[in-house]
């Protein structure tokens, strides 16, 4: 076995506590489009119409129906051996496992993990834009304030939820090791978390087919796909 990929195993398998950062890349290979990449959505959409607060605004309608869309295809796609790697790597930990994703297609908990921090929010849920009130049918009102229910994603311009970024910080400055899989690491402040990782001590492996931001910071960087790096590193291959 390659011997880098065996040193992560270890590390994988001494540390007292795992945090993972994911990405689209994670996603792709299961069939969601990614973002950034030159056939990506912000290629052929534009995310100031359709994933912000001025754009919902403009046309609820049209905001609306784009997410219903993406949301039919993240239920109609299944998880791919990546997500089910790290809901492994989760049920194998002796200690913590927090897997902090920017993805909102809701694939890792399908694939079985738990413990997920959804920085971005999800795809699934709606939630209202006055009292933040969250559920997953098609309201299009609040029947606690009748203000206008929205996709809880979290849009251009906006915040991240407070308490769920602050439980990842958290995760990122207590972990001994942090994996980062399938992000280009270019979107704060969620891309700032492997480096504050790194600051506090954590050993960082880079899981990416391509090169990154953080390509030259990681301890370790493995290059290829999710899917088929992540089985090797958790043992599941
Ligand atoms: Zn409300």
């Amino acid at each position: 076995m390659d011997a880098q990929i065996e040193r992560v195993r270890e590390l994988l398998g001494t540390a007292a506590s795992i945090a993972v950062l994911t990405g689209a890349g994670v996603s792709a290979e299961s069939g969601i489009a990614t973002f950034r990449d030159p056939d990506g959505l912000w290629a052929k959409f534009s995310p100031r119409e359709l994933a912000s607060m001025d754009g919902f605004l403009a046309n609820p309608e049209r905001v609306r129906d784009w997410y219903a869309h993406r949301k039919s295809i993240a239920t109609s796609v299944a998880p791919n051996a990546g997500h089910y790697a790290l809901a492994a790597l989760e049920r194998a930990a002796t200690g913590s496992c927090t897997l902090i994703t920017q993805n909102v297609d809701r694939l890792h908990q399908r694939a079985g993990s738990v413990n997920v921090l959804e920085v971005h929010g999800n795809l699934i849920e709606n939630r209202c834009n006055e009292c933040g009130h969250i559920r997953e049918d098609d309201l299009l009102t609040c029947p606690d304030c009748s203000g206008a229910m929205r996709p809880n994603v979290v849009w251009f311009g906006e915040e991240l939820p407070q308490d769920v970024f602050a439980a990842a910080e958290q995760a990122a400055m207590t972990c001994d090791v942090m994996i980062v899989a399938g992000t280009s690491a270019e979107v704060y402040p969620a891309a700032g978390l492997p480096y504050t990782a790194k600051r506090y001590g954590a050993v960082v492996i880079e899981v990416n087919p391509n090169r990154t931001e953080l390509t030259n910071e990681a301890h370790h960087v493995l290059h290829g796909t999710s899917a088929t790096i992540l089985p090797l590193i958790v043992g599941e291959a």
